[in-house]
């Protein structure tokens, strides 16, 4: 009872632990990984990350005409896609994508 009133009392008169959000937005940390992005501008399409996808994530075609998509919801964040890209296009975002995306 001595325990539980001490605990009331403390906290009673110490700040919150949590953040306020939104007013405080969460600040994501360095090498957070919070979704996969992608430079169609430099893909050369050879699908080697969509070969290496333990999901299958990625899907590359070349014909009838070049596209790279991205399931984002089937994507565990690894990374393996971004370490075998020869063309460095991918690269992980420390930021979540918002529920519209
Ligand atoms: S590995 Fe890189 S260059 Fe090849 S299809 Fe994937 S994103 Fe494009
Ligand atoms: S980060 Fe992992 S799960 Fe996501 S697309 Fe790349 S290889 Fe697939």
């Amino acid at each position: 009872m001595v325990d539980l009133l001490r605990n009331l009392l403390r906290n009673a008169s110490r700040s919150p632990v949590t953040r306020p959000y939104p007013a405080e937005p969460h600040v994501p940390f360095a090498e957070a990984r919070g979704c996969l992005e992608f430079d169609p501008d430099t893909c050369t399409y050879c699908s080697v990350c969509e070969k290496r996808c333990p999901t299958g994530a990625i899907k590359v075609t070349r014909k009838p005409s070049k596209s790279w998509t991205l399931q984002p919801h089937a994507c565990i964040l690894c990374g393996y896609c971004i370490e075998v890209c020869p063309k460095d296009c991918l690269w992980m975002d420390e930021h979540h994508r918002g529920p519209a995306a």
